[in-house]
């Protein structure tokens, strides 16, 4: 079994225009997927990825949709299936950080941030469920720190990452009947624009890693390929640690 075969797989990846949802857009072609992607204001760097998809033969297309706009998220799983025609694999990728003490982040913030990392999640999520075919994928991008807090300021980003445990969990459950799997991977530092491997937090988050560096988008697109392949239709309702250590 080639356990990256994903020829005529029909791929959506919510924020696919930079970071870990562009690496994963690009894998996914790569393993012979079509694959759309959304952003929310990256537009060129949107189209960069759809030129990356379609240099390796396969169609690719990109989709405006703010994560925090139900409907757009609606809008944009609708155009993905009508464009794509149909749906196998739903990557939830779209996600904003926040560093901040709670006696420094304002309500605003908690609204803004749980509206991308949880809500618009949820939205993408139930919109696949009712298109998905039987055997349909659900990869969901978390957080180490939904497990495993290490350092002050986090709070808000651990909560709305350790929401997505009972999401996908709840969804296993919702779908299992349908031979739907969903499943979740929990990266640690992974080197992207939100968190630079030379940026002001870096150092200290290399210090709780087993292994002493960080992540590559590149390294959990893999893990997302692999999940949404044919060598893992029996895993369901789990999290896929990629941490570099980080909970060892
Ligand atoms: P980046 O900031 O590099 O990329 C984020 C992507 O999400 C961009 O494509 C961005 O598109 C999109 N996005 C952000 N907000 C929205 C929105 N409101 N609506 C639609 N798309 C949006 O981040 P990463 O690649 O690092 O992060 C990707 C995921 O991985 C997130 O869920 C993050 O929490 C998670 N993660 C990241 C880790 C890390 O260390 N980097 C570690 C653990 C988890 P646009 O620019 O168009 O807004």
């Amino acid at each position: 079994m080639n356990l990256t075969e994903l020829t005529g797989k029909l791929a959506l990846v919510t924020g696919g225009s930079r970071g870990i949802g562009a690496a994963t857009a690009i894998a996914l072609a790569e393993s012979g997927a079509d694959v759309a992607i959304t952003y929310s204001s990256s537009a060129e760097e949107a189209a960069q990825v759809v030129k990356q998809i379609e240099a390796t033969g396969r169609r690719g297309f990109a989709i405006s949709a703010d994560a925090a706009d139900a409907s757009a998220v609606e809008a944009a799983v609708a155009r993905a299936v009508d464009v794509l025609g149909g749906l196998d694999i739903l990557v939830n990728n779209a996600g904003v950080g926040a560093v901040g003490l709670i006696t420094d982040l304002t309500l605003d913030d908690l609204d803004r941030v749980l509206a991308v990392n949880v809500r618009g999640m949820y939205v993408a999520a139930r919109a696949a469920a009712a298109v998905l075919p039987d055997g349909g994928r659900m990869i969901h991008i978390g957080s180490c720190a939904a497990a495993r807090v290490t350092s002050p300021g986090l709070a808000l980003y651990a909560m709305s990452k350790s929401a997505l445990i009972g999401l996908n969990k709840g969804l296993a459950r919702d779908l299992g009947s349908r031979g739907i799997t969903s499943n979740i991977i929990q990266p640690g530092p992974i080197d992207t624009s939100m968190n630079p491997a030379d940026g002001p937090y870096a150092a200290a988050q290399r210090s709780h890693l087993a292994l002493d560096r960080f992540g590559t988008p590149e390294e959990v697109a893999a893990a997302v390929v692999y999940l949404a392949g044919p060598a893992t239709s029996y895993i369901t309702g789990t999290e896929l640690t990629l941490d570099g250590g980080h909970a060892a």
